[in-house]
């Protein structure tokens, strides 16, 4: 039905090319209806005319038939519309732009004494110079009976020209609006469950991927508010200024989440490295970029954000093709979502920058597709979840992450600490004489035993220190920017930990090696890992229940646990 409506209204603005403008004939219960088709458009370049010289100006000046979607300019826009009422009744109409983000919007009409009467609106104006408390521009007017008239309309604005004018009476205006409010609230419903649906997710997962997702989805929906007008309507009415550039601050955030998002659920640095280095080079400048946004000029600032928009895009796309040839499975529902989500942006800035019509299709298709982007990019999490078991990263027995997780982990951590300066130390926790325990009391209350172990390390350890089961009774525990001592304090607090936790029957003590990486002192992780295990070697032979520091030079050739007890 709305889509054929849609259609029928391409058809129109195509015939009104050939047609040229004449009046609408109002009729009686006026549905809503697209004026472009009856537009007379007047470009005014330098912006200084006055109502009357647009009266005086020549009939070539003013155009009509066109799409009336502008794109960035710096001209004002004139509009004429001329309206009749063949009826024998006065009738009560509303006039309608419906692109809230019109900096400046002045509307004149016949008033009954034979003059003009001017309204002075636009987001560049407080909110209550509308004449009615709405998001859009609503302008209320009478048509006497037997009458025709012509309103004008003068636009400028920074932003994108977007002309989208519609008449209907005042009595099919009201459930229009009533209808659209609800629409809205399912909209913006939509986007907070998904933010509450995957912030239990992440509660439950840390997996960082949900954290950006959730960033991701509150700054778009945000954004959309911004673009809707509701919060100039609803939360800072009086504020011109921040109905503006909040709009850039959020698109900013936007993709700056966005692009930290697709990056991770794509796997960028590990499948498509080249692609994840262009899409970090576009995060440095969005950083920047972002953080001025709210004391630079509107115009030519969003002109940079929505081509970097379409620039990622396409670059998404690239890297989600990409990591799917090389295996990954959440990059099939990333590639679905990103395909509503890049057919739509294309449509939308397409009518951004006035190469197709803006009509209600161009206009909300963008944010019709960012709803459904979001919902198979909350598939994409669920898929990446099911990937990460798969792949088997969780140990059955203490449901800790296992050794094949701690590897790739540590791989990358070190990395991370060689390039950035910054320490990183690394436990190994072994239980002491953990043989004889099982000898005693039987290998189902040593599990229980592990799992007592495993559930204090996850109770203690928070993001970013990472535990993991690294074999039968031994443990692994990653700190990203600790160095020696911080990693000492850890250490002795996790031995009186273990040797309070209350097993009926069973008390366990555990030995300690610590290695730490700071300035360099280890050229690899497997040394990393080679010196924490002669250290807790140390540990071991000097009596048990107690931790030893690596010293580098002298234990990365010393024996290994391993080693000795093999
Ligand atoms: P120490 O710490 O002093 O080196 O002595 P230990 O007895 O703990 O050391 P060792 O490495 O010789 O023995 C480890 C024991 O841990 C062997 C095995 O019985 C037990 N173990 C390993 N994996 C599991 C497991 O999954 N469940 C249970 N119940 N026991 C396990
Ligand atoms: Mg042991
Ligand atoms: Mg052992």
């Amino acid at each position: 039905m709305e889509f054929a409506r849609w259609v029928w209204g391409v058809a129109l603005i195509g015939l009104s090319l050939s047609a040229g403008a004449s009046p609408f004939v109002v009729g009686e219960g006026q549905r809503p209806q697209s004026l472009t088709p009856y537009l007379q458009i007047l470009v005014d370049e330098p912006g200084k005319l006055e109502l009357q010289d647009v009266w005086a100006a020549s009939s070539q000046r003013w155009q009509s038939g066109v799409n009336a979607s502008f794109g960035f300019s710096e001209a004002a826009y004139w509009v004429a519309i001329t309206l009749q009422n063949t009826s024998d009744a006065p009738m009560g109409m509303i006039i309608r732009q419906d692109y809230p983000l019109i900096d400046q919007l002045d509307f004149w009409q016949p008033s009954l004494d034979g003059g003009w009467r001017h309204t002075a609106t636009g987001d560049r104006r407080p909110f209550d110079s509308r004449p009615l408390n709405l998001r859009d521009f609503v302008f209320p007017i009478t048509l006497p009976a037997n009458t025709t008239h012509t309103f004008y309309l003068r636009y400028q604005t920074a932003g994108s020209m977007n002309i989208g004018l519609s008449v209907s009476s005042e009595t099919a205006f009201l459930p229009q609006l009533g209808k659209e409010q609800i629409l809205l609230g399912i909209y913006y419903g939509g986007f907070l469950v998904l933010v509450i649906y995957n912030l239990f997710l992440f509660l439950a997962v840390r997996d960082r991927a949900y954290a950006y997702y959730m960033g991701y989805a509150i700054s778009y929906g945000l954004y959309f508010g911004v673009h809707n007008g509701v919060y100039f309507q609803y939360l800072w009415p009086g504020n011109p200024w921040l109905a503006n550039q909040s709009l850039l601050i959020l698109l900013g955030l936007t993709l700056i989440f966005g692009i930290q998002f697709v990056r991770t659920i794509c796997s960028g640095p590990r499948l498509a490295p080249r692609t994840d280095r262009v899409a970090r080079w576009v995060l440095y400048a969005l950083f920047p970029l972002t953080a001025i946004a709210p004391f630079v000029d509107y115009g030519p600032m969003i002109v940079v954000l929505a081509l970097l928009t379409l620039m990622l895009s396409i670059l998404f796309m690239v890297m989600g093709v990409i990591s799917l040839l090389r295996g990954s499975v959440p990059a099939r529902y990333f590639l679905v979502g990103w395909a509503a989500l890049l057919v739509s942006v294309v449509i939308y800035m397409l009518k951004t920058f006035g190469l197709v019509p803006h009509n209600g299709f161009t206009h909300n298709a963008f944010q019709v597709g960012a709803l459904v982007e979001m919902v198979l990019l909350s598939l994409a999490l669920g898929a990446r979840v099911g990937e990460i078991q798969r792949y088997g990263y969780t140990d059955q027995l203490t449901t800790l992450f296992n050794r094949r997780y701690f590897d790739e982990r540590l791989a990358r951590e070190f990395t991370l600490a060689a390039r950035s300066g910054t320490p990183l130390a690394l436990l190994i926790l072994d239980l002491d004489h953990f043989k004889a325990i099982n000898d005693r009391l039987g290998h189902v209350r040593g599990d229980d035993a592990l799992c007592a172990v495993g559930q204090l390390l996850r109770k203690q350890v928070r993001k970013p220190v990472l535990a993991c089961r690294y074999g039968g009774e031994e443990f692994a525990i990653l700190l990203p920017r600790t160095d020696r001592e911080q990693a000492s304090a850890v250490a002795g607090r996790l031995l009186k930990l273990v040797s309070e936790l209350a097993l009926d029957g069973i008390s366990l003590s555990a030995s300690i090696g610590i290695a730490t990486f700071e300035q360099q002192n280890f050229a690899s992780a497997m040394q990393l890992i080679e010196a924490a295990d002669a250290a807790l070697y140390r540990a071991k032979q000097s009596g048990r229940n107690r931790f030893e520091l690596a010293q580098c030079e002298s234990d990365v050739n010393a024996p290994t646990l391993a080693a000795v007890t093999q």
